[in-house]
């Protein structure tokens, strides 16, 4: 695929693509970011465009070779990643990749080796790599892939040039996941819970997401200051660990982004299949106390990120949501 179906990375792009014009990319890289943020998209597309007999600085999609890639079946390229039954990425797995791009490649200009995820190589493993990541054999490509830089020996690290990807935006998970054939509804609860990676946002679609917006919805509709247990028995309910809670709080987020648009007249929201349920939220309170609370909302997200106990944070969060209803 093209660089330009790469979301989110512009930056990352536009260095890569002028090393490829200047015939100056690295021997060896480490692309460091959440799993599911597009690390491995790109290492492929760089690949593809180092290999590409078209264009200089890009894959063009169509030749035998960007179509060979994206096919998952061209001859000089190594995925390692740890086999089915093992734990760690072997130093026999290396020894065999390492012995293989000594040789001569079938048909592209060099060869290509993506290791994922690097911090599972076992230190042997990485210790046998650190010769070939200095001086890859005939001019080799290797791409480390790791969600932590940190993980990975001091010696691996300082011999590869080092990219760092930022998790994807909202906003950018937003049109991936439309453009995948998610709902949009479904998108605009997944995204903000995904923490970036696409790989997340897709697992977060199922159906116990869609049980727990229910029963969020459904005791955020009955807190009542004057029946105090349905406070506590909220918190009790929907307080979980540190992430569950972090979770909640965006789902809340969310409704009452939602709830503040239809209050301040516009008909537009994303929780378009659970309106009804929103405009109760809307319609019970003024806008005021709407923004109000969603800012609660917003200071109950970055306390519980600073380690706030999540059940007290929720007591309290869920105590201004069942008071004044004006
Ligand atoms: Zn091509």
């Amino acid at each position: 695929m093209p660089f330009a179906d790469i979301s989110g990375h512009d930056r990352i792009i536009e260095v890569l693509r002028r090393s490829l014009r200047g015939g100056k990319t690295a021997h060896s890289y480490l692309f460091e970011g959440v799993p599911g943020c597009g690390r491995k998209k790109t290492a492929l597309t760089l690949i593809q465009a180092l290999f590409c007999t078209v264009l200089p600085d890009d894959a063009c999609g169509a030749c035998p070779s960007c179509r060979k890639i994206d096919g998952g079946n061209h001859p000089d390229i190594h995925l390692i990643a740890p086999l089915p039954d093992k734990r760690d990425i072997s130093i026999e797995q290396l020894r065999e990749m390492q012995h293989d791009l000594s040789l001569r490649p079938y048909e592209a200009p060099r060869k290509a080796c993506i290791i994922d995820p690097a911090e599972r190589m076992s230190v042997s493993a990485a210790n046998s790599l650190l010769k070939t990541l200095e001086e890859p054999p005939g001019n080799a490509l290797i791409i480390l892939l790791t969600e932590n830089a940190g993980l990975l020996l001091p010696t691996v690290r300082s011999r590869c040039q080092l990219i760092r990807f930022a998790p994807l935006s909202p906003e950018h998970m937003l049109s991936l996941l439309q453009l995948g054939g998610m709902g949009a509804d479904t998108a605009a609860l997944v995204a903000p819970m995904s923490g970036g990676s696409l790989q997340r946002a897709v697992e977060l679609d199922n159906e116990s997401l869609v049980a727990r917006r229910e029963a969020v919805l459904s005791r955020v509709s009955q807190l009542n200051i004057h029946q105090i247990s349905t406070v506590f028995d909220a918190a009790e309910e929907l307080s979980g660990n540190r992430d569950t809670t972090l979770e909640l709080l965006d789902m809340l987020l969310s409704f009452y982004r939602d709830a503040v648009h239809l209050g301040a007249g516009s008909g537009e929201i994303v929780n378009r299949s659970v309106r009804p349920a929103i405009e109760s939220i809307a319609t019970r309170r003024s806008l005021r106390r709407n923004l109000e609370l969603l800012e609660r909302i917003y200071e109950t997200k970055r306390d519980v990120q600073r380690n706030a106990n999540p059940k007290l944070a929720l007591d309290h969060l869920f105590m201004s949501m069942a008071g004044s209803s004006r």
